[in-house]
Parts: C-alpha cells; structure tokens; sequence
C-alpha cells in the first residue's frame, strides 16, 4: 500500500508548556572556529586575553562569504578544545572562561530611530554582516548576502511556520517577543526596499496570530500583514511558505529575489532587531530537550554552551543504561550524533533522545511511497539506487540536488531505509 503523508504527529503540545529556564553559568563557553558551511576560519585573540560580550574573536570563511565570530560572555580565552558542531562534525573551538560579569564591549551601543532612518542598504547590509548573522532557521546561510541582492523585493516573508515536529523555537520566541520580529521585518523591508511584508504561522497557532495582530497595531504606517498557513509537513520549506502565503509560485532550485521575494525565518529577524538597533550578535537561543530518554526541558542558554551542562542541569539522561539514540535537530532533518559535548551554535534548537537500538533497514518492497510523499517530486528510491554504484550521472538525471533533506521519504518507508541520508551522500558525490 502507499504511504502518503504531509500529516505527521508534531508532539508540541506539551513542549510548549515548558517553563524556560535562563541558564547563564557554563563555567566555560566554546566557539567553534569552522562550521559545515566554513571550511576554514581563524581566531584573532590569545590564551590569557580578556574578551567582552560582542567581541569578535574571529573569522569563519565559506566559500564566498566570511563570518564574523563573537564572543558571547566576557572572561578570559583559554586555549582550544575539539567538541561536536551542529552538523555532528568534531571542530576546534575556541575556549573563554565565562566570569559571569556579562561586561559589554564598546561596540555594542544603541542606535536611535532617527539614526536608522537614515541608514542606506548598504548600511544595513555591512550591519548584519559585522553581527555574524545566519539563518537561524537551520539554513545557516548569511543573512547579508540576502539582503545584498541587486533585484527589486516586493515582499518580505516572516517565516514562522517551524512545521518540523517537536521544535519551538520559534514558537517560544513569537510568544515572547513578538516585537523583535515585527521590528526585524520592517528593517529588512527598509534594507530591500519591499513595501510589503508578510509574517506566516500555522493556522491553529491561533494564540500567536492573536499576539501578533495586537502588536502590528503599533506598527500601522507599514504594510504587514498575518499569513494563517497550513498545518501539514513541510509547510515551513520556503517554497511552500511563499505559495501559501503570497501565492508565488517559485520553482526549486530559483533565486527567491527573482520573483521578488524574501524569505526569513522570524528568529533570524529578531537578530537582524538585536543588530539594527543595538549592534548586538546573536547571543542567546531557546533549545528543548525532547524524548523518553531525557527530562523533557527548555533552556535559554547562550551561544557556545556545551550541551552536556544542560543536560547535568536537567537531571541527566533518563534510565541512563538504555540504548539511547540521540538527535540534534528536529526527528526529521535532525542529525544523528553520538556525543552529547555538543557546542550550541546560531542553529541549535533541539535535541532529541529517544531510547531505541539503531534501526536496522529491510530490503525495499517497491511501494513507491517514498516517490508519492517526496514534496520536490523526486524518485528517493532510485536515487539510492543510483548513489549505490556511485552513478554520477543518474544521480544528476534525478535531479538529487533539489532535494530539500525533509526527512519524508525515511519517515514513510516501511522498510526503515534511510533514505535522506542516500540523498545527502548523492548530493556529495555529484559535487565531487
Ligand atoms: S528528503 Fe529529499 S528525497 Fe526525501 S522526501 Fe524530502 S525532498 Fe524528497
Ligand atoms: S525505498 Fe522504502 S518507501 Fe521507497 S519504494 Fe522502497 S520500500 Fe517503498
């Protein structure tokens, strides 16, 4: 039988009702010097140098764009340790010494509405770049380059949809902080010239559209308006954002700006607030802890905390014998790791500790329920098959690099293949 699904379980409901608790006492707090999408980087402090919040401490370098790294708790560098990254790679990580004073580097200052008034885009843009900021969505992708774009923007998308089950992130900030958000998206509407802006949520949030409806009030000279979207999975995938919300239609694999369009996460509009009006990186981001296997927690914890100090502040794994299998990220996109010394990063919002044997895979009975279910309209099982004798050229005939590692095509397979994990090595063996 085929298995079609877009609806799947999302387990939020009492996540939600966590209290969040503000964690500020790591001890020692780590920045990773590269990442998955900066192959290189480097530091610009020394063992022994006192470090301010806001500092830049260094550069991490892609492959045409830099990123600023900042320091997010005042105290003194240490030296270097190697710990696990978003993407489940072990990098070098810078050390500070966290001396919980919280002293702000000079650099960090308010600027007055007046003064935003008169940045230009490129103001906007040299801002944001200086602040480090990614998409915090999971893309990580640099917000600057973004808003760099020469074509002309008619809309900005508040992306607030977060359909990945168990994450709520975005969640926890739309309730917290609806403001930021509003703010963020009329800057980037200034930055890019758009004169629209849409935010888009859930339909059933219907707390947070009341929130943000109540708070648009105050922003009444700007043309914004609250996009109520499907429920189903993955609503929250640009492409489908932008169709549901401003009914563009952009084909996979096209430059949002060329059908003039923005699309941002609402936490990475918060950041583009904390950077516009205060030259502030991001410094802090909700993380949950989700899963049988662990106490079921949300922190607020700053950039570079060890995961493992959260997990001692939560109590520890739970039946700490049992096989467990971890996951950062959310059970669809997530990645599996096998530490749990894991640097929260710009992108780090869930882990997931579920208490399983990892799986084992059957054969395929050719159901074709990966194929019914893939929302980019690609053929999972015979890019597996293709990637299985290193098939270039199928693999490109297939189209595998417009595939978006939502995670469907594993989660409907009856043989529990992983089939997101054929795609992501089809996508690195094509690039070889
Ligand atoms: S992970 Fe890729 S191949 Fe699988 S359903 Fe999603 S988009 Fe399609
Ligand atoms: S890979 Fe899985 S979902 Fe796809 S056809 Fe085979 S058994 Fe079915």
């Amino acid at each position: 039988m085929i298995a079609k699904t877009r609806h799947i379980p999302d387990g939020k409901k009492e996540l939600k009702k966590l209290p969040i608790i503000h964690y500020l006492d790591a001890e020692y707090v780590y920045y990773p010097v590269t990442n998955a999408r900066c192959p290189e980087g480097e530091t610009c402090v020394v063992g022994g140098q006192f470090v301010k919040v806001g500092e830049v401490i260094g550069t991490r370098k892609g492959a045409f764009f830099e990123q600023q790294m900042h320091a997010t708790v005042s105290g003194e560098v240490m030296g270097y340790e190697k710990h696990v990254d978003q993407s489940g790679l072990v990098v070098d990580c810078l050390i500070v010494k966290n001396d919980k004073k919280y002293e702000v580097h000079e650099s960090i200052r308010e600027r007055s509405d007046a003064e935003i008034d008169t940045l230009t885009k490129q103001d906007f843009v040299n801002i944001i770049k200086d602040a480090g900021l990614v998409g915090l969505g999971g893309s990580a992708f640099p917000t600057y380059i973004k808003l760099a774009t020469k074509d002309p923007i008619d809309v900005v998308i508040a992306n607030g949809v977060e359909c990945e089950p168990l994450l709520i992130s975005d969640y926890g900030l739309m309730m917290t902080k609806p403001n930021e958000i509003i703010e963020g998206l009329i800057y980037a509407m200034k930055a890019s010239g758009a004169k629209k802006g849409v935010i888009a949520i859930k339909k059933k949030y219907t707390e947070i559209a009341e929130r943000l409806e109540f708070m648009k009030n105050e922003y009444s000279d700007y043309d914004i308006r609250i996009a109520k979207i499907g429920n189903h999975y993955p609503q929250g995938w640009e492409i489908e954002t932008i169709r549901s919300a401003v009914g563009i239609s952009i084909p996979p694999g096209k430059l949002l700006s060329k059908y003039g369009v923005l699309n941002f996460n609402v936490s990475t509009l918060s950041s583009i607030y904390q950077a516009i009006k205060f030259d502030l990186p991001v410094l802090e981001r909700f993380i949950t802890f989700s899963g049988e296997g662990i106490p079921n927690r949300t922190f607020r914890a700053r950039i570079g905390t060890l995961l493992s100090s959260l997990i001692d502040l939560a109590g520890g794994y739970v039946d700490e014998d049992k096989p467990k299998v971890l996951i950062l990220g959310g059970p669809m996109m997530g990645t599996n790791v096998t530490r749990d010394d894991i640097v929260m990063t710009h992108t780090t919002t869930s882990l997931i500790v579920k208490h399983e044997e990892p799986t084992v895979e059957e054969p395929c009975v050719r159901c074709a329920s990966c194929v019914y279910s893939c929302p980019v309209d690609i053929k999972p099982v015979q890019i597996m098959n293709a990637y299985k004798t290193r098939n270039k050229d199928a693999l490109k005939t297939l189209e595998v690099d417009t595939c978006i590692e939502c995670g469907l095509c594993s989660y409907v397979c009856p043989s529990k293949i992983h089939l997101t994990e054929y795609m992501r090595l089809g996508k690195r063996l094509v690039k070889k």
